[in-house]
């Protein structure tokens, strides 16, 4: 009896202490810190990308970042970590040699909110851009958009579509491809969902995102 009215002085004396975890998980960080060989390629951070099969075509897109410096939840980033440790100790797949193993490469991570608004002006979609209204699961850090690539060269391994193909193509669901290409998606898929503890989105084969993501603040600031 003693000890447990010790424990719930404590608790209310020092309630930080057991929400620090809870708030550590609420940071922003760069996953390159924590996943030194994670390769991040910002596709909004260059002007040589594209929204693919809009109902009229392609869209060349302007740059929206001011750097490529991706930041993610602390949460994700740990996420990411045990995928990519795992995917690295990868020497053969799909009748394919990684002498250093399989790696991740982040096309998107957080997403400022004022780029959310950018986008839905261009393509109101809500299959494939979340409402700025509500926010994106991206806009609160909670959310990244990657493939997978050949540690030794930096190649990216065959997927079903580009990143940003708003088509049937990019869903999970789709299945009229290459056994390759479905092999590899269902790599991705189960080393970012069972290992990684994840969760998938059926629209966009690139898309994760961490349980609970949408509790998250949404945020609006450029990255440096
Ligand atoms: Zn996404």
């Amino acid at each position: 009896m003693a000890e447990k009215i010790k424990v719930l002085f404590l608790f209310l004396l020092f309630p930080f202490v057991y929400s620090a975890g809870q708030e550590a998980d609420n940071e922003l960080v760069n996953p390159k810190d924590l996943i030194p060989d994670i390769i991040i390629d910002l596709k909004y951070a260059s002007s040589d990308h594209k929204f693919r099969n809009l109902p009229e075509g392609d869209l060349a897109l302007p740059k929206f970042y001011t750097s490529n410096e991706c930041l993610v939840l602390s949460i994700a980033a740990k996420m990411l970590k045990t995928a990519q440790d795992s995917l690295r100790n990868i020497r053969e797949f799909n009748g394919k040699s990684y002498p250093k193993g399989i790696g991740l490469k982040i096309w998107d991570g957080y997403r400022p909110r004022s780029v959310q608004y950018l986008f839905w002006d261009i393509y109101p979609n809500a299959t494939y851009i979340a409402n700025p209204e509500n926010g994106s699961k991206h806009n609160r850090g909670g959310a990244v958009d990657l493939t997978l690539v050949d540690l030794d060269t930096g190649i990216e391994l065959r997927m079903p579509t580009a990143f940003d193909d708003f088509s049937e193509k990019a869903s999970h669901s789709y299945n009229s491809l290459p056994s390759d290409i479905l092999i590899n998606r269902a790599l991705l898929k189960s080393v970012m969902s069972q290992v990684a503890g994840m969760l998938v989105y059926d629209a966009e084969w690139w898309h994760y995102e961490v349980p609970g993501a949408g509790n998250y603040p949404l945020l609006d600031f450029q990255m440096k």
